[in-house]
């Protein structure tokens, strides 16, 4: 005897579509990542690092031992209203020459940045952290902070990330510095130049839903709906905004490695048909 619905289900493929690895500010290299996604037994998974798609190609090397998809994807930092918002992008032309100047002017911005905040930390007594530490600590990455919380915890300063934000680097904290950054608009603009697809990352911490209609006007095609540790009226409710409009429902665990430790490879799982959704839609207008 042979149960129809648990045929159906292990058929069921899954993805996850919001993964960092090493290139940004996730402690897992792209072969780890790859490695957690076969044991969970997912089809596809998306890289989505912070400003650089450095990660990409070597996601799909490490992959190819696996039937492993790798979607290829970012998510950029942007501001509106002193406010942060992520956009994701998905489905890009991940070499296009645009793209990779405005990601390198991105990058030095970053390093700059975290140079003002080590200044600033020695105005609060901590005097003995040097750039170069925060380099060589991620040498391949795009510098977040992150990075500046991991030597913050190893010099001993802070017992853990948690604390390095809540007392130093956080939003409003005294060695906070904002970062280079574009408009929502632009990065739409952006994404979509390169043949992408633009969604709008975990609106449920952005709580910025009224600007929702405007990133539309602007070129937005998705809503991540599914994110790691969202509650169930959370997803009813977003899942209502994306009727609404006609957005894609995308979802992802934002796994981060061992600087996030509530989330993981797979924690969040979508059915594959968002990913051909996705695929359908940057195709269709090439
Ligand atoms: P950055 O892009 O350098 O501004 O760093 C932002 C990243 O820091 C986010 O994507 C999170 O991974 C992490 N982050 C932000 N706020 C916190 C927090 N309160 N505790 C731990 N990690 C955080
Ligand atoms: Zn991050
Ligand atoms: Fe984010
Ligand atoms: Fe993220």
């Amino acid at each position: 005897y042979y149960c129809p619905s648990l045929i159906s289900m292990n058929m069921t493929k899954f993805a996850d579509l919001h993964i960092h690895t090493h290139y940004s500010d996730s402690t897992d290299s792209p072969q780890e990542v790859v490695r957690q996604a076969h044991f969970q037994k997912l089809m596809c998974i998306a890289i989505t690092d912070h400003d650089t798609v450095a990660g990409i190609a070597p996601t799909i090397l490490a992959a190819q031992q696996f039937s492993l998809e790798i979607v290829p994807g970012i998510e950029l930092s942007t501001e509106i209203d002193e406010k942060d918002i992520h956009m994701l992008g998905y489905f890009f032309d991940y070499q296009n020459p645009f793209l990779l100047e405005k990601l390198k002017q991105i990058q030095e911005a970053r390093l700059e940045r975290i140079k003002k905040m080590i200044a600033l930390l020695k105005k609060e007594g901590i005097n003995n952290i040097e750039w170069e530490e925060v380099c060589q600590l991620a040498p391949l990455a795009s510098l977040g902070r992150p990075h500046l919380a991991t030597i913050l915890k190893q010099k001993g300063w802070v017992r853990d990330i948690k604390e390095a934000f809540e007392k130093y680097i956080g939003d409003k904290c005294p060695a906070y510095v904002s970062k280079y950054k574009q408009t929502p608009y632009e990065a739409i603009d952006l994404i979509r130049r390169c043949g992408g697809v633009a969604v709008l990352a975990h609106p449920m911490l952005t709580n910025k839903d009224e600007l929702i209609p405007s990133f539309i006007e602007a070129g937005l095609q998705g809503l991540e709906v599914y994110y790691a540790n969202s509650s169930d009226t959370s997803i009813k409710y977003y899942e209502g905004i994306a009727k609404k409009h006609h957005l894609i429902m995308t979802g992802g665990s934002d796994a981060h490695g061992k600087v996030k430790n509530n989330t993981y490879v797979g924690k969040t799982q979508i059915p594959y048909e968002t990913v051909e959704q996705l695929r359908q839609v940057a195709t269709v207008r090439r």
